[in-house]
C-alpha cells in the first residue's frame, strides 16, 4: 500500500504545477470560442439522425455554434480553414454514467483514504483525460463521499477555467442505513462514513434532495438495489425504496426541474424506479417484461455499463487476489447474464443511452463502451443514435449537442476510419472542440 501512495503524493505536486499554469493561462489569455469563423474540413462526416456517412465533410463554426453543415458549406472571407484529411467528423461523445471523483484501485478505500481537496484535483485531470478522448457532454453519476465537490468542477469547465466536458451533476448519491453503498464491513466504532448519503424514506429523500439542489446537483442519483447475486443465470438483488418512496423523490425533484436517475441490477426494484417515473435505469442487468413495457411507453433509458462489469471481471488478481475468487466468478455470471438480457432490452425496443461506469477503470479508456453495445447485439449505428441523441436528451441538452446541426453547440470530434464501419476507431479520436474551442488537434 505504501509504494503506490509514495507514487501517487509525487504525482499530485505534478498534478499542482500543472494546475496552477493551466489557471494562469487562464487568467492572462481568456478561453471563450474565437468569433471568427473556423471551417472543419474531412473526407468522411457522420450524420446522426440518418445514420449515414457523408463524403466529404464541412462544418462551419462560429462562436461556440453551428453555423452549416454538409459536403461543402460557404466559406466566409478570413475563415480559418482545418483540413483533417482522412478522417471522419462527428458530434463530441457522451458518456451519461461517469465517476471523475473515482480512480483505478480499490474503490471504498480511496474514499476513505484521500482527502476531498485530493480526489477534486484528481477529478479535474480525469475531466480533461476524458475530454481528450472525444467525450464532450457527461453524466456524473456521484462523486462517492465528496459531497456537492462536484460543483466547483462542473463550474470551472463552465468559466473555461479548466478543460473538461459539459457536465450533468449530483453530488453524493443517495442511500439507505446500511444499503448498497454504505460503509459495511468496518470497525463499527470508527464510524466510517458511507459514500452516499442517507435517507430512510419519503421525508427523508426530500429533505436530501432539497439539500443536494441547493449545493449544485442538475439531478439526483439513488441507489435502488443492491447486494447481488446470480443464481443458475437468474439475479437476485434486494430493493431499497418502495415504488411510493421514489415517486416521492422524483415528484420532489420534478418540482424544481430536476430528475432522478437510479443504480439498479434488476427486480423488483426496476420496476419500482419504472412505476415512479425515473429518467433512467442504470446497469439494467435484468428487466422484467413489465419493467421493458414501461420503460417504453415512458421513455425512461437503460444506461447498460458493460464495460465496468467486463473491468471487474477481467481483473481477478488486482481485485480479488485470485482468479477463481467467489467475486471473479460473480462479475462473468453477471457480464454473462447482462449481454444475454440486453439482447431481450433491444428486441423489446427499451430506449438505450450509453454510459460506461468509468472511474473504477482508467479515465479516457472508456469508448471500450461502444465496441461492447456492438458486440452483444446493437449495430453501430443503433448505437451511434443511442449515444448522441439519446444521450443528449437524457443530459437534458436535446437539441444543443449529438449532432452536427446548424444552431448546435460546436461540439465536434474526428477520428479515422468510418465507425459505422468499425466501431472501435472512437478509441482513437485525434481532434476535439467543445463550444468552439480546439483542445486536441
Ligand atoms: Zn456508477
Amino acid at each position: 500500500m505504501t509504494k503506490p501512495r509514495l507514487v501517487f503524493q509525487s504525482s499530485l505536486l505534478l498534478v499542482l504545477v500543472m494546475l496552477h499554469g493551466l489557471i494562469s493561462a487562464a487568467q492572462t489569455q481568456p478561453q471563450p470560442a474565437t468569433q471568427h469563423a473556423i471551417l472543419l474540413h474531412a473526407a468522411r462526416l457522420l450524420d446522426v439522425k440518418n445514420g449515414s456517412v457523408v463524403k466529404p465533410g464541412e462544418v462551419l463554426v462560429l462562436g461556440e455554434r453551428i453555423v452549416e453543415v454538409g459536403s461543402a458549406v460557404k466559406h466566409p472571407a478570413g475563415v480559418e480553414v482545418i483540413d483533417l484529411g482522412d478522417q471522419t467528423l462527428l458530434p463530441g461523445l457522451i458518456d451519461a454514467h461517469v465517476h471523475l471523483f473515482l480512480h483505478p484501485g480499490e474503490e471504498d478505500l480511496q474514499t476513505v483514504q484521500e482527502s476531498v481537496p485530493q480526489r477534486t484535483i484528481s477529478a479535474t485531470l480525469a475531466a480533461r483525460d476524458d475530454l481528450m478522448a472525444g467525450f464532450t457532454a457527461e453524466r456524473d453519476m456521484g462523486t462517492e463521499g465528496a459531497g456537492s465537490a462536484d460543483t466547483a468542477v462542473r463550474d470551472a469547465i463552465n468559466e473555461g477555467r479548466i478543460p473538461g466536458p459539459r457536465l450533468r451533476i449530483c453530488g453524493n448519491a443517495i442511500d439507505i442505513l446500511g444499503g448498497h453503498e454504505d460503509a459495511i464491513g468496518y470497525n463499527p466504532e470508527q464510524h466510517v462514513l458511507p459514500n452516499a448519503t442517507h435517507a430512510n424514506n419519503a421525508p427523508e429523500l426530500v429533505a436530501v434532495i432539497r439539500q443536494q439542489v441547493k449545493e449544485g446537483a442538475d439531478f439526483i442519483k439513488i441507489y435502488e438495489t443492491g447486494t447481488d447475486s446470480v443464481r443458475n443465470g437468474k439475479l437476485s438483488t434486494n430493493y431499497q425504496y418502495t415504488e411510493a418512496e421514489l415517486s416521492a423523490a422524483v415528484q420532489e425533484a420534478a418540482r424544481v426541474g430536476r430528475r432522478v436517475a437510479v443504480h439498479a441490477m434488476g427486480e423488483p426494484g426496476t420496476l419500482y424506479a419504472a412505476q415512479a417515473g425515473v429518467a433512467s435505469i442504470d446497469h439494467a442487468n435484468q428487466l422484467s417484461e413489465e419493467t421493458m413495457r414501461l420503460m417504453r411507453e415512458k421513455q425512461i433509458f437503460a444506461v447498460p455499463t458493460f464495460t465496468v462489469f467486463e473491468y471487474f471481471a477481467d481483473q481477478p488478481a488486482k481485485y480479488f487476489g485470485d482468479p477463481t475468487a467467489p467475486a471473479v466468478q460473480r462479475m462473468r455470471q453477471m457480464l454473462d447474464l447482462h449481454q444475454r438480457e440486453f439482447r431481450k432490452q433491444i428486441a423489446a425496443g427499451v430506449p438505450l443511452a450509453v454510459g460506461s461506469d468509468v472511474g473504477p477503470f482508467p479515465h479516457g479508456t472508456q469508448a471500450r463502451e461502444f465496441v461492447l453495445m456492438v458486440k452483444y447485439g446493437m449495430p453501430p449505428r443503433a448505437v451511434m443514435q443511442a449515444d448522441l441523441i439519446n444521450g443528449a436528451k437524457l443530459l437534458g441538452w436535446d437539441g444543443q449537442i449529438g449532432g452536427l446541426e446548424p444552431g448546435y453547440f460546436a461540439d465536434v470530434i474526428a477520428v479515422p476510419g468510418d465507425p459505422l464501419q468499425d466501431i472501435s476507431v472512437l478509441g482513437n479520436v485525434s481532434f476535439v472542440m467543445k463550444g468552439g474551442v480546439i483542445y486536441k488537434k
